[in-house]
């Protein structure tokens, strides 16, 4: 694939009237890589902005690089994963045996065999 001068007006017309990457893409019938070398160097930058309001803390974020995210950041990311996660019973038990162990901080003593 190679850029020709009427590929590169194309490109920036489609800038222009604030085509979101993934429209240029499809319009130019290039990759996205080939599309984001291109931009780099002519200097172009997308003037498309999707504004995304965050799942986890309800901000509001621009984001054009990733159409697909619902986080503001990877923390918001981890946070919400996190908050889906369903503890059990068994699993609550077994951090509190695992907190209580820290705090008392008993060294473990082997248990002697006992001979029959
Ligand atoms: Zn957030």
């Amino acid at each position: 694939m190679k850029w020709n001068k009427i590929k590169i007006e194309k490109l920036e017309c489609l800038i222009n009237k604030n085509k979101r990457p993934d429209e240029i893409i499809k319009e130019l019938g290039v990759t996205k890589k080939a599309l984001s070398l291109k931009m780099n160097r002519l200097g172009l930058k997308i003037k498309y902005k999707n504004v995304i309001k965050c799942v986890n803390c309800g901000n509001e974020f621009e984001n054009y690089s990733n159409i697909n995210s619902k986080f503001c950041s990877n923390s918001c990311s981890a946070k919400h994963t996190n908050k889906n996660r369903k503890l059990t019973d068994e699993t609550k038990q077994k951090i509190k045996n695992s907190l209580m162990g820290f705090f008392n901080n008993k060294p473990k003593k082997e248990k002697p065999i006992k001979k029959m």
